[in-house]
C-alpha cells in the first residue's frame, strides 16, 4: 500500500529572492522526489513569508494599493512555477513519469473566527507614526509598531475551516500526479453564497497543511523545517531532542512554553490535530534534508497518538 504524505516546507526551502528561490528549490526537488521515488503519493504545501512580502512590498507605493489575497496569489503562482519546474526536472532526471502542477488553492475561514478581532500578523512594508496614521483613516489598515523598526500593517490569522479546491486536489492524487497546493497556508476567503470573497488575513501554512492532510485522508503529516527534530529547552544547556511526544507530552510542554509561538509551536499544534484526527495517523517534524529518513524511523521527531 502507498502511503498518502502531505509535505510541509519552510522558509528555508526557498529562500527569499527569486535568484536564491530558484537555486534553492533544486535542491528541495531531491528529497521530495526521494519519497515519490519510494512509492509514497505526495502532496507538497508551503510558506509564503518573504514571497508575499516582497510582492506586497513592490505594490505598496500604487495607489490604488494590490489588496493582499492577490498578493498570496500572485505568490503562490511564482512559487509553484519554480517548485513545479524542479520536481519536474529532478523526476525527468531519474527516468520517472510522474507529473507535477500547481493548484492555485483558496482556503476558506469563518468570518465570525475571533482572529479577525484581533490582527496580529505583520505583513509589508514599514512606515513612520504619521503614515500608518493616515493609512489607519485612509485604507481602515490596523497599524502597529514592529520591535521598534517602525509601523506595519497587521492582519489577522484565521483558522481554515475548508479548502476550495478540495476536490480537484484528491482527483489529481488519485490519478498519480504531485500537487503543490495551499501556499501560503492558502488564499483566505470567505464564503457568501456563491460567492468566494478574498479576505487580507494570513493562515498558518502548518495549520492549513494539516487540514489538507485531514481532507485527503492521509496517512502522513509531514513537517519539514530548518532543525531535525523537536526539543524542549530549545536554545538552553538542557536542550534534550525528541524522538517522539504523545499528545499528553506535547500539551505538557505547551504549557510549560517549550514551542516558541509563530515557529515551532504551530508546527506541533498542527501535528497534534493530525495525530488525533484518526487513527494510525502519523505527524513528523524533521529537515528537508532528513524527509527521507525521517520516514523510516531514522531520525525526526514523531508525534503520535497512542
Ligand atoms: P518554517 O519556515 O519552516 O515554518 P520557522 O522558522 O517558522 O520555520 O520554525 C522553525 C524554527 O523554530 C526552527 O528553525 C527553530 O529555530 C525554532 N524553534 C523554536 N522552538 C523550537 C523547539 N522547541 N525545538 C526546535 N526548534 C524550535
Ligand atoms: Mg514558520
Amino acid at each position: 500500500m502507498k502511503d498518502k504524505i502531505v509535505v510541509a516546507l519552510g522558509g528555508n526551502a526557498l529562500g527569499k529572492t527569486p535568484k536564491e528561490q530558484l537555486e534553492l528549490v533544486k535542491k528541495t526537488a531531491k528529497p521530495i522526489v526521494d519519497l515519490i521515488s519510494e512509492g509514497h503519493e505526495l502532496v507538497i504545501a508551503h510558506g509564503n513569508g518573504p514571497q508575499v512580502g516582497m510582492i506586497n512590498l513592490a505594490f505598496s507605493k500604487n495607489d490604488p494599493q494590490m489588496p493582499f489575497p492577490e498578493c498570496g496569489a500572485m505568490s503562490q503562482g511564482y512559487i509553484g512555477y519554480h517548485l513545479q519546474n524542479a520536481i519536474r526536472e529532478e523526476l525527468l532526471n531519474r527516468d520517472m513519469k510522474q507529473k507535477v502542477a500547481t493548484v492555485i488553492t483558496q482556503v476558506i475561514v469563518d468570518k465570525e473566527d475571533k482572529a479577525f478581532e484581533n490582527p496580529t500578523k505583520p505583513i509589508g512594508a514599514f512606515y513612520t507614526k504619521e503614515e500608518a496614521d493616515e493609512l489607519e483613516k485612509t485604507k481602515g489598515f490596523s497599524m502597529k509598531e514592529d520591535a521598534g523598526r517602525g509601523y506595519r500593517r497587521v492582519v489577522p490569522s484565521p483558522l481554515p475551516v475548508d479548502v476550495a479546491e478540495k476536490e480537484i486536489v484528491k482527483t489529481l492524487v488519485e490519478n498519480d500526479h504531485i500537487v503543490i497546493t495551499v501556499g501560503g497556508g492558502g488564499i483566505p476567503v470567505i464564503e457568501e453564497g456563491n460567492t468566494l470573497v478574498g479576505v487580507p488575513a494570513v493562515i498558518d501554512k502548518d495549520f492549513a497543511s494539516e487540514k489538507m492532510a485531514e481532507i485527503l485522508d492521509a496517512d502522513y503529516l509531514i513537517i519539514l523545517t530548518a532543525v531535525e527534530k523537536v526539543a524542549i529547552n530549545f536554545g538552553k544547556e538542557n536542550e534534550k531532542w525528541l524522538d517522539e511526544i504523545s499528545i499528553a507530552e506535547c500539551e505538557k510542554y505547551i504549557e510549560e512554553g517549550h514551542f516558541a509561538p509563530g515557529s515551532m509551536l504551530p508546527k506541533v499544534q498542527a501535528a497534534m490535530k493530525f495525530a488525533n484526527s484518526k487513527k494510525g495517523a502519523k505527524a513528523l517534524i524533521t529537515s528537508l534534508e532528513k524527509a527521507s529518513d525521517g520516514i523510516k524511523g531514522l531520525t525526526g521527531t514523531v508525534i503520535v497518538n497512542k
